[in-house]
């Protein structure tokens, strides 16, 4: 089931929706206060936020602005939690990329069905995220297999990472840096020469698909932004 961020200060609705969401077998954070939520967002990534606008500290609308902003939080759910007299508020939280709303008094069973159609939705897109075609490139995430033009690439999981990890900020300049500490982890004993040295090795496997990653003199890699986009060698 999902993990489910329920930030609300108001302790009997908090009670209520924890008691339901707990009943469909959510797992259920809490949080009463802005930062609050801010905080276990960041750190416990849940599938689902339900977010009250009026909070003791800061404007709902406030961690919504928040939470989209940064890379780990960006892509969460938001349900907007809404009192009839926070239009504005309401307006504003979907312009800041909230899913969804709705407005007290609600029926704890609509919320539920709001939250249950949030949830189908990003199961599609990830199993749709799952397999990945780019032009001649084919990656089953799960699977960790990857063919070019249909043949089958044999990978070690570490090139494999590195190509996920470029593919999934393409279109964006990737430093060394940010390559050692995302595919090797900030611990590893390596140096930047071995990113060249795994990256040149992972474009000589990719054959044809090899000019999907682009070396970016002086700073690092890029992964094309469209299969047209990149340039021939
Ligand atoms: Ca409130």
């Amino acid at each position: 089931m999902a993990r489910i961020l329920v930030v609300e200060d108001e302790a009997d609705l908090q009670e209520v929706l924890r008691f339901n969401l707990q009943q469909a077998g959510h797992e259920v954070l809490q949080a009463t206060s802005g930062s609050d939520a801010i905080l276990l967002a960041k750190r416990y990534r849940p599938d689902v936020v339900l977010l009250d606008v009026m909070l003791p500290d800061i404007l709902g609308t406030e961690v919504c602005r928040t939470l989209r902003q940064h890379e780990d939080t960006r892509a969460i759910p938001i349900v907007m939690l809404t009192a009839k007299a926070e239009e504005s508020n309401r307006v504003e939280g979907l312009e800041l990329g909230a899913d969804d709303y709705v407005t007290k008094p609600f029926s704890v069973r609509e919320l539920m069905l709001r939250v249950g159609a949030i949830l189908r939705r990003t199961n599609n897109e990830q199993s749709a995220k799952d397999q990945i075609t780019f032009g001649r490139l084919r990656i089953d995430v799960q699977a960790h297999r990857v063919w070019v033009d249909d043949g089958l690439v044999e990978l070690s999981s570490l090139e494999f990472k590195l190509l996920l990890d470029l593919y999934e900020r393409r279109d964006r300049v990737q430093s060394r840096g940010r390559l050692l500490d995302d595919v090797w982890g900030i611990s590893a004993d390596v140096t930047t020469r071995t990113v060249d040295t795994h990256v040149k090795r992972l474009r000589e496997k990719l054959g044809p698909a090899r000019v999907y990653i682009e070396t970016v003199r002086g700073v690092g890699y890029r992964f094309v932004g469209t299969p047209e986009a990149a340039g021939s060698e």
